[in-house]
This record gives C-alpha cells, sequence and structure tokens, in this order.
C-alpha cells in the first residue's frame, strides 16, 4: 500500500510516522508514505497557501491553486483509491473504515487548516471525508495520524501475531476482555485463577463471557 499526505506542517507527521510499528511497516515494505508539503506549492515569493475568507469573518482558508497542483500532479503518477479529506463534518471514523481502507493500494489524504479549505477542492477530488470525533483540531495532521495507524496495522505482516489485530475491540462486535500479566498476584490483586489454568476453552468462554459483560456495561449500543 502507498499513502500521499498533503501537509502544510509536515513536522506534525514525521515523528509518529518514523517510530514503533509504523516505522517496522515502513521499514519492511509493507507500506509507503510520502508527505508533501503544500508550502512547496505556494504562490508567490512567500509561498502563500492561504487567504482571507469571501464574505469576511475570522480566520484565513487554504486556497484552491497550491492545492490544485499538487493534486493533479500526484494524480498523473497513480491513480488513488480513495482521496481523503479529514474533517470535522465528515464520516465519523470506525474500525469498519479502517478495514475496508486497509485493502486499497493508493490513499492520497489532504490535512485541512486555518479554517478549512476552499469548498471547490472537496468538489473537485475528495471522494471521503473522514472525522476523527466530534470536536476541532487545529489540522489534519493528527486525524491523518489516527486513520494511518489504524490502518497500517491491519496490514499483513505489521503486527507479528495478525490474529491478536482481529480480536480487537470492534473487530469482534465486543470490546476487548480484562488483560493480565505477570506477576499473578500484586498488592493483593490476584489474576482470576482461570486465566492460569492452561485449559484453552475455558479461557476462551471466559474472555467471551468478560467481553460480553463490559461491552454492555459500557457500550450497549454495540450490541443492538
Ligand atoms: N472550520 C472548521 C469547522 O468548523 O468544521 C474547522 C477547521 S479546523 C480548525 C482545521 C482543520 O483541522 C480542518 O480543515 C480539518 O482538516 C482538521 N480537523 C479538525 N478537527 C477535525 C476532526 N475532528 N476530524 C478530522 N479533521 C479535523
Amino acid at each position: 500500500m502507498r499513502i500521499d499526505i498533503i501537509s502544510a506542517v509536515p513536522p506534525l507527521l514525521e515523528s509518529p510516522l518514523n517510530e514503533s510499528l509504523i516505522k517496522r511497516a515502513r521499514d519492511n515494505g509493507i507500506v509507503e508514505i510520502v508527505i508533501h508539503n503544500l508550502r512547496d506549492y505556494g504562490l508567490g515569493k512567500y509561498h502563500q497557501i492561504d487567504d482571507d475568507p469571501f464574505g469576511g469573518g475570522a480566520g484565513m482558508v487554504l486556497r484552491v491553486e497550491p492545492i490544485f497542483e499538487l493534486i493533479r500532479k500526484l494524480q498523473s503518477e497513480r491513480t488513488y483509491d480513495e482521496i481523503i479529506f479529514l474533517t470535522p463534518d465528515g464520516k465519523t471514523f470506525m474500525q469498519s473504515d479502517a478495514n475496508e481502507l486497509s485493502l486499497k493500494n493508493n490513499l492520497l489524504m489532504l490535512c485541512g487548516r486555518y479554517k478549512g479549505i476552499d469548498e471547490r477542492i472537496r468538489q473537485t477530488f475528495i471522494t471521503k471525508e473522514i472525522s476523527i470525533g466530534d470536536y476541532v483540531l487545529t489540522g489534519g495532521e493528527l486525524p491523518a495520524l489516527v486513520v494511518i495507524d489504524a490502518i497500517v496495522r491491519l496490514l499483513p505482516g505489521t503486527i507479528h501475531d495478525s490474529e491478536s489485530a482481529m480480536l480487537d475491540s470492534f473487530q469482534t462486535g465486543l470490546l476487548d476482555s480484562p488483560l493480565y500479566t505477570r506477576p499473578a498476584e500484586f498488592e493483593g490483586m490476584k489474576v482470576p485463577e482461570i486465566l492460569q489454568s492452561g485449559d484453552h476453552e475455558k479461557i476462551r468462554i471466559w474472555r467471551n463471557e468478560e467481553a460480553t459483560k463490559r461491552t454492555k456495561e459500557r457500550r450497549p449500543d454495540l450490541l443492538e
């Protein structure tokens, strides 16, 4: 898979994409991630990328020309399965969206900034609009990272035990069951005996019961 990201602030993306599982996936050729600095396509001597909103009001808006030029250049090099705009008025991102996107070959993500982007960019290029929740962040970089992390961990080879990602919360329709590791007792708190029994079938049933209980308590909507 290849993911291109358009951002006016690339350093916000660089560190998280160069650590841990995503770094390993990039190093192993599982995913290629390319960051494009929108300012390189800015207008004039000062590489202007934003301007005042027509109609007045506070805040700046990302202009059409730099984004049109960059997206058209990228489209001339490959076909994108989705051109995604991260935006608070998009569809709320769910595990099912991550599953679907993890099957694509080429994704292009556009990070907004300031008040947002000129509407004509959305009309011309955007095929999917994603929100990561009902709150407003300063830019689309953190939402893009959230989406990329959720996708990349699903790609075969990223997580050593790939079955693990399929048993996480939401994948099974339930939240995950409680987890424990050594020591078996800590400050009077004991790990449930069944988890130390070695009886895999009983452990599987216990986990399913605990996951169902937790889902009923915390997210009854998932069971509906
Ligand atoms: N004026 C916009 C509004 O009221 O919906 C908010 C703009 S926000 C300050 C700047 C950029 O951050 C947006 O264009 C978008 O790319 C990104 N952004 C902010 N919150 C987001 C969210 N919850 N999900 C996805 N992207 C978000």
